[in-house]
């Protein structure tokens, strides 16, 4: 019976797997909390109350079959469970590690409402997968009878991936081509292993290779090719190029050597953790060691430079905002680890020159003060007068967020239609962008945003592509040359 397994959320206390010690977790780049040990996460599962409506699948973006997966786990149903929880999603494993659930599955959980503690759901995906994986019960990717036609995919991040793996699923030959050397995205360089291991986003990878899609690693379009070029060559294209043009702080000093771009750090610490030779970490540019480290921002991204950089052994780490705790945009989850691996915030400051000359020694910084709330809803941050202080530093991360590239321009096709913050307009049913053939999915199409949400965004235009090319093939239209 169901619900002898069930309903157990008053009598059993919400239990996520544990943390390592913060001392320890701090010397090295492993993920910081271990699996659940048998039985935990099936305990864990059986709290879930089994809502008619469950609000958890509503505000999850893939719209998970969330309770369902969660009686299967109770009733130590895993094999089940996997298969139901992989039929909605690419990377289930990824997600139950890295999003942000308190504002989504779990932030949602009525059981959270209750007071009792959401159900551990994100813990909880990850175990089911993790032994899918182990026990060999992940199916290789097997191809749908060949259609006769290719489909391009530009960019290997999680939007691209996902996309791909369906597209293939229904029997078109898949090109994925990528500018880095590995596929991943933002999954493989930046996010650091802390968060997801790497090994965790390379076996997916190897998984889709095996499964027949063709990558093309260090294939940057817009040099080694055009997107007309690539519109040739294929049937259709996918752009899932993620963004990148980071945005910048516009004061004295900005260009001092040791000021560096959040980014490039995280993808040389990636790259070091891969066991590459990174000659940006090798001459003390991009390492942090022994060094009085300032991380400028308040998101994701500032949050795994300053655990980056505690890991690498940097002798202080601070990290300055302009807002307070509250109205910062990163996860609290996140704060709360950082600060107790040693992580010290300066809330409510804002920068407004670096020191120093050549190389950066300090930055000076404005005491900021919330006024009225913004176009965004958030209150906004605005200087005291007077209340300037100084905070050593002989690195400097930027880490404000990012903004798309110029993508008509890079890649030669001025007919690309993109809005005024050079994000790629798609048409809302199709998909497709302003060019016939031509589709576009991920941050690319939203800004900068979830793995979640790109996740969500190569399932739906891996629908909408195939539909476009079915009905291609039965017109017999045929553009393409080679
Ligand atoms: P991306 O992952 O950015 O992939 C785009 C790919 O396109 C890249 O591999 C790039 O090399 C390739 N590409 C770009 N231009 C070209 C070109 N011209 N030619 C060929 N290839 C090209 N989200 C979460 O949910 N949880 C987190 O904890 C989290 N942490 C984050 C930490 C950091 C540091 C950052 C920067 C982001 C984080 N995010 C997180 C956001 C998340 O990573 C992104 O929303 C997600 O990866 C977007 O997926 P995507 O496929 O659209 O693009
Ligand atoms: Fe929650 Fe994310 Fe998993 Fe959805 S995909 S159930 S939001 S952890
Ligand atoms: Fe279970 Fe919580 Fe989802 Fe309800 S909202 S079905 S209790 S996980």
């Amino acid at each position: 019976m169901a619900n002898d397994s069930m309903l157990k959320f008053v009598g059993r206390d919400q239990a996520y797997p544990a943390k390592r010690a913060a001392e320890t977790r701090a010397e090295d780049f492993r993920e910081i909390a271990e699996r659940y040990a048998p039985p935990a996460a099936e305990d864990q599962a059986g709290r879930c109350s089994q809502c008619g409506v469950p609000y958890c699948s509503v505000h999850c973006p893939l719209h998970n079959h969330i309770p369902d997966w969660l009686r299967l786990t109770a009733e130590g149903r895993l094999r089940e469970a996997y298969e139901l929880s992989n039929a909605t999603s690419t990377m289930p494993e990824i997600c139950g590690r890295i999003c942000p659930q308190d504002r989504l599955c779990e932030g949602n959980c009525v059981i959270e409402f209750s007071g009792h503690g959401a159900v551990t759901i994100g813990s909880v995906e990850k175990f089911i997968t993790d032994t899918a994986w182990e026990e060999g019960w992940v199916e290789p990717l097997v191809p749908g009878p060949p259609r006769g036609q290719s489909v391009a995919v530009i960019g290997a991040g999680p939007a691209g991936l996902t996309a791909a793996e369906y597209l293939r699923v229904s029997g078109y030959e898949v090109h994925v081509y990528d500018r880095h050397d590995r596929a991943g995205g933002l999954l493989t360089y930046g996010i650091p292993g802390f968060k997801l291991e790497k090994p965790v986003v390379m076996r997916r990878v190897e998984r889709l290779k095996a499964g027949g899609i063709v990558f093309h690693e260090g294939f940057a379009v817009g040099q080694d090719a055009t997107l007309e070029e690539l519109r040739r060559r294929h049937d259709a294209v996918l752009i899932a190029t993620g963004v990148y043009k980071a945005r910048n702080v516009d004061v004295d000093g900005s260009g001092a050597n040791g000021v560096i771009a959040a980014l490039d750090y995280l993808t040389a610490s990636n790259r070091k953790s891969f066991g590459d030779t990174v000659e940006a970490f090798e001459n003390g540019s991009m390492n942090a060691e022994g060094k009085n480290v300032v991380v400028i921002g308040g998101g994701d991204t500032a949050m795994d430079c300053v655990r980056t950089a505690i890991r690498q052994g940097a002798k202080s780490v601070k990290c300055l905002y302009r807002r307070d705790r509250a109205n910062m945009p990163g996860s609290q989850r996140e704060v709360a680890n950082a600060e107790e691996e040693g992580a010290e915030f300066v809330w409510l400051s804002a920068p407004l020159g670096f020191e120093g000359g050549e190389t950066v020694t300090g930055v000076r910084a404005a005491k900021m003060r919330l006024g009225a709330p913004d176009a965004s809803g958030r209150r906004a941050p605005e200087a005291e007068p007077g209340a300037d202080h100084l905070l050593e530093a002989d690195m400097v991360i930027k880490a404000l967020g990012f903004d798309a590239e110029d993508l008509p321009s890079l890649f030669g096709t001025a007919e690309l239609g993109v809005s005024r913050w050079g994000t790629v307009l798609v048409d809302g049913r199709t998909l497709m962008t302003s060019l016939d053939g031509v589709f576009a999915a991920g941050d690319i199409v939203r800004g900068a945003s979830l793995v979640v949400w790109a996740i969500r965004d190569g399932r739906d235009v891996a629908k909408a592509m195939h539909q476009w090319l079915k009905a291609r093939a039965k017109t017999g239209v045929r553009e393409r040359q080679a």
